[in-house]
């Protein structure tokens, strides 16, 4: 029942999609913080903590990759059972107690603090701590996912490129230079296989910091246009992606980095990737006016690939 000190070290920015690993704790965790897959019964999940994993972990504070699909096996030489991950979060621990989700406490850097990759499986796996375990993520489903964030990066910094004449004050600047009219507005992202959708709110507050809300919608097909151009150049030159990383511990600080061809773009994230924009086979959005409980809302739904 001892809790880990450290922080779970991940192979996933590294593109890992398997690895061998050593069980540090497991814990029956029952709660409304759980995801409800319909395959829990009452009796929970068991939280299975590694040294190290693979398997991307959603995180409770800003949920836009989800997690991997994997399954944890033991060796065969021990048996060779495996169990489906029905659930990879950030989870946190003092030493004291473990908080999974959306129950963390602490922000990031609390001293005392160790964030970790709870892997949550069957209540009725059998992993006795010290174990050694083999982690395989679903690498299909991870590569969409990877296409998607990078789809959706791109496409900010397009849409941004787009938006920019409707800026009237000095705002942020974007990793390229044009008013980050991405981070001015975002009220969600969400990740998918092979692209992603970003929902935009068109509030007051934005209107304060000097955006220009005033005939947008009349305005979408051209800011369309605009920004798959600017897509379609990006993706036909086929520029480079790379994580950066401070570190190999969850929560060391990584970046987006894209080598474009207007100049080099950093986005500090923490999801999965492609090695490069030509990997993803074009690149569009559709852009559409609406409403979230009584908010004007722009949506932005991004496809890698073919139209
Ligand atoms: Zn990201």
């Amino acid at each position: 029942m001892t809790l880990p000190v450290s922080d779970t070290l991940v192979t996933y920015p590294a593109a890992q999609t398997a690895g061998a690993a050593v069980v540090l704790h497991t814990e029956i965790v029952i709660g409304s913080q759980l995801i409800d897959d319909g395959q829990t019964s009452d009796g929970g999940k068991l939280a299975v903590l590694l040294d190290v994993t693979p398997c991307h972990p959603v995180d409770a504070g800003w949920p836009d990759q989800g997690p991997d699909r994997a399954v944890i096996r033991i060796l065969a030489a021990a048996g060779g059972q495996q169990w489906p991950v029905l659930d990879c979060v950030v989870a946190a621990t003092n030493g004291q107690k473990l908080f999974i989700g959306a129950a963390i406490p602490v922000s990031k850097d609390t001293e005392g603090w160790s964030f970790v990759v709870a892997h949550l499986l069957p209540a009725e796996a059998q992993l006795p701590e010290g174990t050694v375990v083999e982690v395989v993520v679903d690498a299909g489903h991870r590569a969409a996912l990877s296409a998607g964030h990078t789809a959706c990066h791109a496409a900010s910094l397009a849409l941004n490129r787009a938006m920019a004449p409707r800026w009237s004050k000095e705002t942020r600047a974007d990793a390229l230079g044009s008013p980050d009219f991405d981070a001015a507005a975002i009220a969600s992202s969400t990740i998918q296989e092979h692209g992603s959708v970003d929902v935009f709110r068109l509030n007051k507050s934005l209107r304060r910091k000097g955006f220009t809300v005033e005939g947008l919608t009349g305005d979408l097909a051209a800011v369309s246009a605009a920004v798959n151009a600017t897509l379609a150049n990006w993706v036909l030159a086929g520029s480079p992606v790379r994580i950066e990383r401070d570190g190999d511990a969850l929560t060391d600080r990584r970046y987006w980095v894209c080598s474009l061809p207007d100049g080099e773009a950093r986005i500090a994230c923490g999801g999965t990737h492609v090695a490069s924009l030509a990997e993803l086979g074009g690149l569009y959005v559709d852009l559409t006016a609406g409403e979230d409980q009584g908010t004007a809302v722009l949506r932005m739904v991004t496809t890698a690939g073919s139209p």
